[in-house]
């Protein structure tokens, strides 16, 4: 181990630089994203709001050019080259999805928009069927908007509840408090696999194999999770797991919803029209299997060859090892702002992915991230889009640096550096 002065004149205590993680180095991942070399007001990019949105590798953005240049079509009906290639490079997308969450197979994933579509369509197809008056959804504090106002909107309309599950003063889910309020009213346990603001990883197994006992469903927000972590639905036995490709490194607008095959079966179509039927008449309308049934019109073609090829370049590292330096950013990154006088971290859970938020005294969020942006440095400040979650720490508003495998110990230096020089600057 070495011990690296942090940036800013004569601190204490020193930021321990982790050593290099056998198996992977960030600038393997960096030199193919070639936004990262990219300058910002002079100064080079420091991309630390990868929670909001990954940057795209040139795999990705090449696999687009490739795709609309050579074999752009609609899929599915056409009978011709173009459509059959366009045909294979979706489907073939859906198994490499499958294959990427540990699914049983290609017809259980369904894509969509991302996280938030996913979840509207489990709420309106799944919730609609299943909710009835007195019926529960237990959604923990620390959810995402996305994972709360779509349950919010479907119990109303069924006269069911919402029912927060409280959180542990280190932001963490009140593991007993959740056993306490599981019952055989509850129908869905709608939890997300790492949080937005505070980066902890919730128990997802446990707490699935609880929900179950009560024949609850639960429903995984993967949408944090995915980039940072190998994920094997059935391990997790999760009924829905969700994930948006842009927090992947894949284009935005393009996602995928995971549904137990027996669970996606039950389920009515949510939205309708050309490509989930069998055959129409004004009588009578048949749909087409499973998971085409819940994918109405075109879908975003294009982007799912992007999907695929952000899966193929992530798995192409070791994923543990990604892991592995990852936790070890995550340390780095918390004794470095640790030496920033008023800087306050949120959540202190055990496991966490590297999502660091924070409030720095005397100083709102905003006005943080512009005097960062001002050295190149991106994080982001509001409220996340995690209000309950902000209210729970009595705040509304808080700023976050979130990393990803292209980061580096040189960019979380900057970070620091900069924070130090907000703060001598008053
Ligand atoms: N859930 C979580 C945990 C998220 O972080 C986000 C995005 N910030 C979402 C859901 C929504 O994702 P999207 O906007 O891609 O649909």
């Amino acid at each position: 181990m070495t011990t690296t002065d942090l940036p800013g004149a004569g601190l204490t205590p020193r930021a321990v630089a982790p050593t290099p993680t056998p198996g992977f180095s960030p600038e393997k991942a960096r030199k193919d994203v070639p936004i990262l070399h990219r300058t910002v007001n002079g100064r080079p990019l420091v991309w630390l709001d990868n929670g909001a949105t990954t940057q795209k590798p040139r795999q990705v953005i090449e696999a687009l050019t490739a795709y609309y240049s050579t074999a752009n079509s609609n899929i599915h009906r056409g009978a011709h080259t173009l459509a059959r290639e366009a045909t294979e490079a979706y489907e073939s997308g859906r198994a490499k999805v499958a294959d990427f969450l540990g699914a049983e197979s290609p017809g259980t994933v369904v894509f969509v928009r991302g996280t938030t579509e996913a979840i509207n369509l489990v709420a309106q197809s799944w919730g609609r069927a299943n909710l009835g008056p007195g019926d529960e959804v237990l959604v923990p504090v620390l959810e995402h908007h996305s994972d709360i106002v779509p349950w919010q909107r479907v119990a109303a309309e069924r006269r069911a509840r919402v029912v927060p599950v409280p959180l542990l003063p280190d932001g963490s889910i009140d593991q007993d408090a959740y056993a306490d309020l599981l019952s055989f009213r509850t129908q869905l346990v709608a939890v997300s696999h790492a949080s937005n603001v505070l980066g902890t990883v919730s128990p997802v197994r446990e707490m699935t194999a609880l929900a179950h006992r009560y024949g609850a469903k639960v429903l995984v927000d993967g949408a944090q999770a995915v980039a940072h972590m190998p994920v094997d639905v059935q391990d997790l036995d999760a009924d829905f797991y969700v994930f948006s490709g842009h927090k992947i490194f894949a284009p935005t607008g393009i996602g995928a919803l995971y549904a137990k095959p027996d669970v996606l079966a039950a389920m009515p179509p949510w939205q309708s029209g050309g490509n989930m039927i069998d055959a129409v008449d004004f009588d009578h309308t048949t749909y087409a299997p499973d998971p085409h049934r819940f994918e109405a019109g075109t879908g975003n073609i294009a982007d799912v060859v992007g999907l695929s090829s952000a899966l193929d370049w992530l798995t192409s590292f070791d994923r543990k090892a990604v892991a592995a330096y990852e936790t070890e950013l995550l340390a780095y990154a918390t004794q470095a702002l640790a030496t920033v006088p008023g800087l306050d971290l949120l959540g202190s859970g055990p496991d966490r992915i590297a999502v660091l938020t924070f409030t720095l005294a005397g100083h709102d969020p905003t006005a943080v991230a512009d005097w960062l942006d001002q050295d190149g440095i991106a994080i982001r400040a509001g409220h996340h889009c995690a209000q309950p979650l902000l209210r729970h720490y009595g705040l509304e508003s808080a700023a976050r640096a979130s990393l990803a495998l292209y980061n580096t110990t040189e960019e979380v230096d900057q970070l620091v550096t900069s924070l130090h020089e907000l703060q001598q600057t008053g």
